[in-house]
């Protein structure tokens, strides 16, 4: 039998840049250097679903994580989330290692390890304070919402999965984090 039995979780926009806000995206589509090195191993791709795309649509503005931050946009990320945890839970008990989870820092849903911050919101023709408002946007060392509940879905069903991510502002430097992230997750699945 030929499978590996390795799962890997991406952020929809890496298998599709299409599904990111009008504007913004350093590749093309697929972004194939981290998709080739997770193919050449032999693991599987679960893509994970875009959440903004799914409650706003192509057409939507940029937004900050605090403008996700309701329990409406929670609890519409953890119905997209449940069909997923319900199959890693399928495959945990069938004995398939699940490697991670690849997000998307800056990302206020898909963040890891950094994500934007920001007073934002309201109505913004004729507002003076716009430009203001635009430029108090921050990156802040937090996860964003869709990430924040993936990990407490996790949490929830004794699904331990660690956690890394792409950072488009340095793409080579995160494919190079994400290969060792790949590499130690590997060995601690072998120790298991
Ligand atoms: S980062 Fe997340 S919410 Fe943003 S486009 Fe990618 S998958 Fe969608």
């Amino acid at each position: 039998m030929k499978r590996s039995r390795e799962i890997i979780l991406l952020s929809h926009c890496i298998l599709n840049a299409n599904s990111k806000v009008e504007g913004l995206s350093e590749y093309s589509g697929v972004l194939f250097e981290l998709t080739n090195l997770i193919i050449k191993r032999g693991i599987g791709i679960i893509q994970l679903p875009c959440p903004e795309m799914l409650m706003y649509g192509i057409k939507r503005w940029g937004h900050v994580k605090e403008q996700f931050d309701t329990p409406y946009f929670r609890e519409k990320c953890r119905k997209l989330i449940q069909p997923i945890v319900n199959q890693l839970i399928d495959y945990k008990n069938s004995g398939y290692k699940i490697l991670g989870v690849i997000g998307i820092d800056g990302s206020p849903s898909c963040g890891v390890n950094k994500t934007c911050s920001g007073n934002w919101g309201g109505e913004f023709l004729n507002n003076k304070l716009l430009v203001d408002k635009i430029h108090n946007l921050k990156f802040i060392n937090a996860s964003g919402i869709f990430i924040e509940e993936m990990k407490k879905i996790f949490r929830e069903n004794n699904l331990s999965i660690s956690f890394t991510a792409l950072d488009e502002t340095n793409i080579n430097g995160s494919i190079n984090k994400i290969k060792e992230f790949l590499d130690k997750s590997k060995s601690f699945e072998e120790e298991m």
